[in-house]
C-alpha cells in the first residue's frame, strides 16, 4: 500500500535542546546524509516545538537552533537538495498534532518509555507537552506523508505509535489517507551509550558533559573524554560474541565501527586482543579525524547567522508547500467547514 500510493519520502528531526552529540551524528545525521540523493525526497527539521517540552532558555534555544542548522549542513545535508527548516515555522505540524491528540489514546501515551524516562518520578510536574510529544512527532512525519524515518533505536516506540495513529485515523474516517511509515534503524551505532554509564543512552540533555562527545568538542576534549570513558579491565575480544555483558566495551567498538564505516566484526578482527590503553587512543584519533572537519565547518557557518536564517526561512516555505494541502485534506476528512 505504502509502496504504490505514496511518494518515497524521508522525514526526520533533531531537537535544538543542546549541542549535537556523537550519538545524534552516528544514529541520525550521518544516516540522513546517506539517504539524501537516493530515491527519496528528503525533509529534515530542527524540532524546536519538541525542545520546549522541557525548559529551554530562550537565548539558548535560538542559538542551538542555528547551530543545529549549521550542523546539518556541515555534516553534508544540502539545503537545495533536501528541505531544511525549523518546525515552529511550519504551523501545519502543530495543527495536525491537535487532531492526533484526539486520535491517540491516553493508554498509548502512558506506555511511552521516553515519557517515563524524562518525566521521572515527578510526572505530575512534567509539562503536558512532554506527555503529548509522540503525537506531535506523528504529525511531523505524517504531515508530509513521509514513508521512511531514519532514527536512533530510542525512537522506535514513537514510530510504532505513529503507525498506530495513522491506522486509527484511516480506520475511524474510512480512508486510506496516511501511510504506515517505516522506521529506518540501521548501522553499527543506532544506540550510542553514555561514556560514563553503559546502560544509559548518550544524550545532549545529560547533565554530565563527560557522558558525551559534542560535535563542537576540540581534539583535546575528545581525547580526554575517551580516555576517561568507563571500561572493564579485560582485553578486547576477537569476535562480537565476546562483547556480550560488556556494554561499555561494546559501545566503544560500535562507535569505532560506525565512524570507520565498518562492521563490529571487521573492527574486532583488527583490534581483538588489544587493551583499552591501546584502543582508546586509536578511537580518539579516528573520532577527531571524522568530527573536526564538521565542527570547523559548523563554526564557519555560525559566523553568518543571516545566511542560516535565510536557509531556514526558504526551507519552511518549501515544507509548507507540501504540508498545507495535506492539512487541508485532513481537516476536510474530519469534517471541518471551510477546509474543502
Ligand atoms: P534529548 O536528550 O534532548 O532528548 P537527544 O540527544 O536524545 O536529545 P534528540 O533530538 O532527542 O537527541 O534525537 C535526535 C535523533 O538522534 C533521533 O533520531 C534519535 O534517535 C537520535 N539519537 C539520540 N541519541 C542517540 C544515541 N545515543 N545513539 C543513537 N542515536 C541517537
Ligand atoms: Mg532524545
Amino acid at each position: 500500500m505504502t509502496e504504490t500510493r505514496f511518494t518515497p519520502r524521508v522525514f526526520s528531526g533533531i531537537q535544538p535542546s543542546g549541542g549535537l552529540t556523537l550519538g545524534n551524528y552516528l544514529g541520525a545525521m550521518k544516516r540522513f546524509v546517506d539517504m539524501q540523493g537516493s530515491d527519496f525526497e528528503t525533509i529534515f527539521c530542527m524540532v524546536d516545538l519538541h525542545a520546549i517540552t522541557v525548559w529551554q532558555d530562550p537565548a539558548d534555544l535560538t542559538r542551538n537552533t542555528r547551530e543545529l542548522c549549521a550542523g546539518f549542513i556541515a555534516a553534508g545535508i544540502d539545503p537545495e537538495q533536501s528541505i531544511l527548516f525549523n518546525q515552529s515555522q511550519v504551523p501545519e505540524h502543530a495543527q495536525l498534532a491537535w487532531i492526533f491528540n484526539c486520535v491517540a489514546r491516553m493508554g498509548w501515551m502512558q506506555r511511552m518509555t521516553q515519557w517515563k524516562d524524562k518525566a521521572g518520578k515527578n510526572q505530575q510536574n512534567a509539562s503536558l507537552g512532554l506527555f503529548a510529544y509522540p503525537a506531535l512527532m506523528a504529525a511531523d512525519i505524517l504531515i508530509y506523508h513521509a514513508t521512511h524515518v531514519p532514527v536512533g533505536e530510542d525512537q522506535k516506540q514513537h514510530l510504532e505509535l505513529t503507525r498506530d495513529i495513522a491506522i486509527k485515523f484511516n480506520h475511524d474516517f474510512g480512508v486510506n489517507f496516511f501511510p504506515e511509515t517505516e522506521p529506518v534503524i540501521e548501522g553499527a551505532a543506532t544506540r550510542v551509550m553514555s561514556l560514563r554509564d553503559g546502560s544509559k543512552k548518550m544524550s545532549k540533555s545529560d547533565p554530565s558533559d563527560m557522558s558525551r562527545i559534542n560535535m563542537t568538542d576540540d581534539a583535546d576534549a575528545i581525547a580526554k573524554k575517551i580516555r576517561k570513558a568507563k571500561t572493564d579491565p579485560d582485553a578486547l575480544p576477537s569476535e562480537a560474541k565476546g562483547l556480550d555483558d560488556r556494554p561499555e566495551a561494546r559501545n566503544l567498538v560500535n562507535i569505532y565501527a560506525a565512524l570507520s564505516d565498518s562492521s563490529v566484526e571487521n573492527v574486532l578482527a583488527d583490534v581483538g586482543g588489544k587493551q583499552f590503553g591501546e584502543f582508546k587512543p586509536m578511537l580518539a584519533e579516528l573520532a577527531v579525524e571524522k568530527l573536526s572537519p564538521i565542527s570547523t565547518e559548523m563554526a564557519r557557518l555560525m559566523n553568518d547567522q543571516s545566511e542560516i536564517d535565510r536557509i531556514l526561512a526558504r526551507g519552511a516555505e518549501r515544507a509548507r508547500g507540501i504540508a498545507a494541502p495535506i492539512l487541508r485534506r485532513a481537516y476536510e476528512i474530519v469534517g471541518m467547514v471551510g477546509a474543502g
